[in-house]
């Protein structure tokens, strides 16, 4: 059950259109901007960022949910969304998503067994009911879900066991890729906590390769392999998470870093960005993170930065890539 997951010089552009009273203006929104990330077979690949980065759309990217502008994502050797219907329909059994919310990605109206049962009639036309039957039993069990949970509907449910149902039914289908997306943010820590040692304990045994998007860097380094910092559509830094963020080297990942509550760090260590995230549809000339980077030279306003890779790590930032940077004077 492994396949590697790669994307390359991924871009995913929407054109706005505003309509004045004379003439219509139309703008671009850079909601991912040139992502290139390998994820090995088996590994949990993190990405962590603010909300606005491009997370949520990278990970529509990888499933195939909506096509690239341009750049290509391959999975086990196949190209994503580039195969005939009825094979993209095998290609995406192999390929699970599981979502932040998950009162919204349930039905209502169906008990919890035929849910986690639906789309294995759909994707496994040759099991019998009693196979299927085995199978939802199975995943449930998995997931630490009992069986009288089966005949439950979703408001009766807790929300880690809504939670825990979501994952039973991505796992039903036995996938290769699984893209969790903020898939804890909305439990409490204690919830958390156990619905991700359920990820760690089917990981172990099912070797499934995984993209874990989260805001939380504690939750990221918990599960990741690898982590990836996103920044207006872009990675800038790239590493084994113990390495990014006990040494952050990008000065966005030190100012993430810096905000996580952590004892014996005063209050006065934490760095405070100026202003928010720039609006994606007005990225910034240069490196997209000069107007709020504490350590920016006057040439980051002109010169994009490349991802550079070192020993394990990946960095984009002139004044890290290039020591002797002759950017100019602080700006
Ligand atoms: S390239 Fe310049 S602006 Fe960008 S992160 Fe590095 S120092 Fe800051």
């Amino acid at each position: 059950m492994k396949g590697a997951l790669s994307a390359r010089n991924l871009r995913r552009y929407y054109t706005l259109r505003q309509r004045g009273s004379l003439f219509s203006t139309s703008k671009t929104l850079k909601a991912v901007d040139g992502l290139s990330f390998e994820v090995a077979p088996g590994e949990m690949f993190g990405i962590v960022g603010e909300s606005g980065s491009g997370k949520s759309t990278t990970a529509r990217l990888l499933l195939g949910q909506i096509p690239p502008t341009s750049g290509e994502v391959w999975f086990g050797g196949d190209k994503v969304g580039s195969v005939p219907d009825a094979s993209w329909r095998r290609m995406r059994k192999r390929m699970q998503m599981i979502y932040q919310d998950p009162l919204s990605a349930l039905d209502p109206r169906i008990a919890i067994a035929g849910q986690i049962e639906e789309p294995l009639i759909v994707h496994f036309p040759d099991f019998t009911p009693s196979d299927r039957r085995r199978r939802v039993a199975q995943v449930m069990a998995d997931v630490g879900l009992l069986s009288h949970h089966g005949d439950r509907y979703p408001h009766e449910l807790s929300g880690g066991q809504r939670q825990r149902v979501i994952i039973a039914r991505a796992l039903a289908m036995e996938p290769e890729l699984l893209v969790c997306d903020e898939p804890v943010s909305a439990l409490d820590v204690s919830v958390q906590a156990q619905v991700l040692n359920v990820f760690a304990d089917i990981r172990e045994r099912t070797g499934f390769t995984g993209v874990f998007i989260s805001h939380d860097l504690k939750v990221i380094r918990q599960v990741a392999d690898r982590v990836g910092v996103m920044y207006l559509g872009r990675i800038v830094e790239m590493g084994p998470p113990d390495e990014v963020f006990h040494r952050p080297a990008h000065p966005y990942t030190k100012a993430l870093v810096s905000a996580v509550p952590r004892t014996g760090r005063s209050a006065r260590s934490r760095i405070i960005l100026a202003g928010e995230p720039p609006n994606p549809v007005n990225v910034p000339s240069g490196c997209p993170f000069h107007t709020r980077c504490p350590e920016a030279r006057s040439g980051c306003r002109s010169l994009v930065p490349e991802l550079v890779a070192s020993g394990g790590r990946a960095v984009a930032c002139h004044l890290v890539n290039n020591p002797s940077f002759s950017g100019g004077e602080a700006a």
